[in-house]
């Protein structure tokens, strides 16, 4: 998505979520994902804002893009940061775009209406839908929804649908996560 798209009068404000959480691997700039960068300042902000790598200067997470989800999508105030994927998707759903709910806080997020409102609807529209979760310093975990949540979103059972996904996001926490470190301005897995 070009920054032409980005939703008007929209802003990060105190957000500064994808400086800490994102794995960043670019010739400018090297940092592992669920930690802060180093030109992240205490008071927020970047300190190289004008001189940032071509990467941050073009990312966005999706409320950033996506008009429909409101303010309490800003990642910070959510718990949730919703990004596009762009490698992993299944053949069938790789002609739509496809979205990783990446969940930074705990499974309380299952009680979150308007989570479940939106990646139902999502599912629902053929988007290919991951949840992912991180500890600082590791690669993150992915799953794939739609073959679990498809069941309960062509039903319409939203308690088999939050039932299936709490056992997701469960997983997800649960599976264990391969640390990364930078070696030589390179991220290497341990
Ligand atoms: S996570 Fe989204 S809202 Fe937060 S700083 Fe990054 S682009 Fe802005
Ligand atoms: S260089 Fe600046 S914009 Fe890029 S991750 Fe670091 S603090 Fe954020």
């Amino acid at each position: 998505m070009s920054k032409k798209e980005l939703v008007a009068n929209r802003e990060c404000g105190e957000c500064n979520l994808c400086c800490i959480s994102l794995l960043i691997d670019c010739p400018e700039l090297t940092k592992l994902p669920g930690i802060a960068c180093e030109n992240l300042k205490k008071s927020g902000g970047c300190s190289i804002y004008t001189k940032r790598p071509p990467t941050c200067q073009d990312w966005y997470c999706q409320w950033r893009y996506i008009p429909q989800l409101g303010d309490q999508w800003r990642p910070d105030l959510k718990g949730i940061m919703l990004s596009n994927m762009l490698e992993g998707v299944p053949e069938e759903y790789s002609h739509k775009e496809a979205f990783d709910f990446k969940i930074l806080k705990d499974t309380s997020i299952i009680n979150d209406q308007d989570f479940i409102n939106v990646l139902a609807a999502f599912i629902e529209q053929g988007y290919a839908c991951f949840i992912s979760t991180g500890k600082p310093g590791h690669a993150s975990t992915k799953i794939f929804l739609n073959d679990y949540l498809m069941p309960a979103v062509s039903t319409k059972n939203i308690d088999l649908f939050k039932s299936e996904l709490l056992t997701a996001i469960e997983e997800c926490i649960n599976h264990p996560k391969e640390k990364m470190a930078i070696k030589d301005g390179k991220i290497i897995r341990l």
